[in-house]
């Protein structure tokens, strides 16, 4: 059961509870879930249901109707965000781990470990221990291997991933790797499961070759009951009757486990497939089904692999899912974790010790630019509300934080100019860019109906994007309000019941309200491009973008001219703005993004090209 403490409950009413439990024999576990203090009952236990709601301090007591307690959303409805480093797994990020099936030697792990890291890789996998069919087969490098693994940790600066077969490399394990995988063939090995539930790093739980959900979840509960909650859940695929393919991906298994459980899922479609061509369209579609993470095999020369080589991807076929993925997860309202170590190495990035990295956002926590904030940065930067864009630029300039985030165009509403022009007078540069898709829900008090609305609070903009939902409602009076941010804030602080807000998931999450109604804008296909601003240029080698700014001057064909150079070096133009230079009448400055690294040796006579061109010149970043 769970026992839902009030908000004023003092320590001492706390441990008198706690005490009572234990004395009847009751294992306790304290959490805190959507801003509520619970307590989770589990066991078998000597107090029933009446006997707690008696005691004081609780406010109520529910039920947990599943057989799994611990990893039960029934227990915490929030999701479990399982953390590896600077890594994170599950919320809004996804997270690609990939690697060769079997680490084979220091040459071979280096190799794909820097290319995998390259295409967007944030965990590397590679199996020391292996569980083979055959006695005959490749059985692993063993502690070998470990000792690799952590030279790629310590080499590539990528965590390490690896499979535990037995208890007895418990301390190995602990000493060489930072996650350890329990494999399909041991998911009811209920002594290895206790052993990493007491060792107490993350486990990639892998399902059983023909395990039920059920089954899964409760070997899941076994490591969570000897207190380690760090559990992701892998499907690697199940045995059918289907011999095309090695076993059968169950896709169905992650909304099913979104429902039942809060832990993050891991998708490895190249154990499920066992056919290198069908790895990526199964990965791509379990991204489009909500898993947080996805697992992949990935080899330079498979060919020669001393295990699983006819499921691995090439490295180059790797990047080109991740480009897929990236854009796939913002449908899904999700962003795939591709800058990463990127993102670390920048050298604003604050010195170890000096307290954490700050990124600026325009509104209040739970604004879309403070969502777009957090499935951009990892958790180590804190963002801070702005009220303007201009006071974004300055804190920037005046190193009051390192990076500011900023919405440069809406698929639906086009251009941010004011973003255009403040980047235009400072010297900032851009480091990076994430897109967020806008999906606007209606959130009111809890235990609302929609019958009972008389009022929706929103920025003119939102409400014009949810324009065919709200014309159902003529009598509902429409309030604008600065941002849908502050529209929630003011709905919960006004503890008015007949108004509602229009804003993101997120906002409802802080403000502990209730989405009333799911994705009420007309158009899905509402998206926001934000730019991330920082002092320092982006400490890339080769970038996959560029952005410019130039002007032209007032003759004719000036930019025709301009143009014609990319033309002639076949570079791809992803963006073009123009925005009128203050105090030159009928003058105009280009903002320019391309998909080329501008600073390349071999597009050096193209850079001098333009300049030579333009009048004004200047580089707003490369990343
Ligand atoms: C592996 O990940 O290399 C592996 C052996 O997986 P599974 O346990 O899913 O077969
Ligand atoms: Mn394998």
């Amino acid at each position: 059961m769970i026992l839902v403490l009030k908000k004023e409950i003092t320590p001492n009413q706390k441990n008198v509870i706690k005490n009572m439990l234990s004395d009847h024999g009751c294992i306790t576990r304290e959490i805190t879930d959507a801003g509520k203090n619970v307590i989770g009952v589990i066991g078998k236990c000597g107090l029933d249901m009446e006997d707690c709601r008696q005691l004081e301090g609780v406010e109520k007591v529910l039920p947990i109707s599943t057989a799994h307690k611990l990893v039960s959303r029934e227990l915490k409805s929030e999701d479990t965000i399982v953390r590896v480093g600077n890594v994170s797994i599950g919320g809004d990020k996804i997270a690609v781990i990939a690697g060769p099936c079997a680490i084979e030697s220091r040459e071979q792990a280096m190799t794909i470990a820097k290319e995998v890291k390259k295409y967007g890789a944030v965990l590397f996998r590679g199996g020391a221990y292996k569980p083979r069919s055959s006695p005959y087969s490749f059985q692993g490098l063993e502690e070998e291997g470990l000792k690799i693994l952590a030279q790629v940790r310590e080499e590539v600066g990528l965590g390490v991933v690896t499979e535990i077969t037995s208890p007895a490399q418990a301390d190995l394990m602990m000493k060489y790797v930072d996650v350890v995988q329990i494999g399909a063939r041991n998911m009811q090995n209920f002594e290895l499961l206790k052993c990493v539930g007491r060792m107490g790093k993350p486990v990639v739980l892998k399902r059983g070759l023909a395990s039920t959900i059920q089954e899964w979840l409760m070997s899941a509960e076994y490591i969570a009951a000897e207190g380690n909650n760090n559990v992701i859940l892998c499907e690697r695929g199940i045995r059918t009757f289907e011999p095309y393919t090695r076993n059968t991906l169950d896709l169905s298994a992650i909304p099913v486990l979104k429902k039942l459980t809060h832990l993050p899922i891991v998708i490895d479609p190249s154990h499920a497939t066992g056919i290198r061509e069908k790895v990526s369209p199964m990965a791509r579609a379990a991204v489009a089904a909500g898993a947080d993470a996805l697992m992949i095999e990935v080899h330079h020369n498979p060919d020669e692999a001393l295990s699983d080589g006819p499921q691995s991807l090439y490295p180059e076929q790797f990047g080109e899912l991740t480009r897929d993925l990236y854009v796939i997860a913002p449908v899904v309202g999700k962003q795939l974790d591709f800058d990463y170590l990127r993102k670390n190495g920048s050298p604003s990035a604050a010195p170890e010790g000096s307290g954490r990295n700050r990124v600026a956002f325009i509104g209040e926590y739970g604004a879309y630019s403070h969502k777009a904030s957090q499935g951009y940065f990892s958790d180590e930067v804190e963002a801070v509300p702005m009220s303007t864009f201009r006071a974004i630029f300055k804190a920037v300039e005046d190193n009051r934080v390192e990076y500011g985030i900023v919405p440069l165009e809406n698929t639906l509403s086009g251009s941010i100019h004011e973003n255009y022009d403040l980047l235009q007078s400072h010297d900032l540069h851009i480091v990076g860019e994430t897109t967020l898709r806008v999906k606007h829900h209606l959130i009111a008090h809890e235990n609302t109906d929609i019958s009972g609305i008389k009022r929706i609070l929103a920025p003119p903009p939102a409400f014009s994007q949810c324009r065919n939902y709200l014309d159902q409602y003529p009598d509902i009076e429409l309030v604008p309000v600065q941002a849908t941010a502050s529209a929630v804030k003011q709905v919960k602080e006004s503890g008015d019941r007949e108004a509602a807000a229009i804003g993101s998931s997120m906002a409802a999450d802080i403000f502990g309200m209730m989405v009333l109604e799911e994705a009420i804008e007309d158009n899905p296909r509402n998206y926001t491009r934000f730019a991330i601003v920082s002092k320092t240029a982006a400490p890339v080698e080769e970038a996959t973008k560029s952005c410019l700014i130039f002007s032209t001057g007032n003759k004719p064909g000036a930019l025709f001219e301009v143009m014609k150079i990319f033309n002639d070096y076949q570079i791809n133009l992803v963006k073009l703005e123009s925005r009128p230079i203050m105090g030159k009448p009928w003058e105009y400055m280009f903002y320019i993004e391309l998909e080329a690294d501008i600073d390349s040796s071999s597009l050096s006579d193209m850079k001098a090209g333009i300049m030579e061109k333009a009048e004004i010149f200047r580089i707003l970043g490369r990343y």
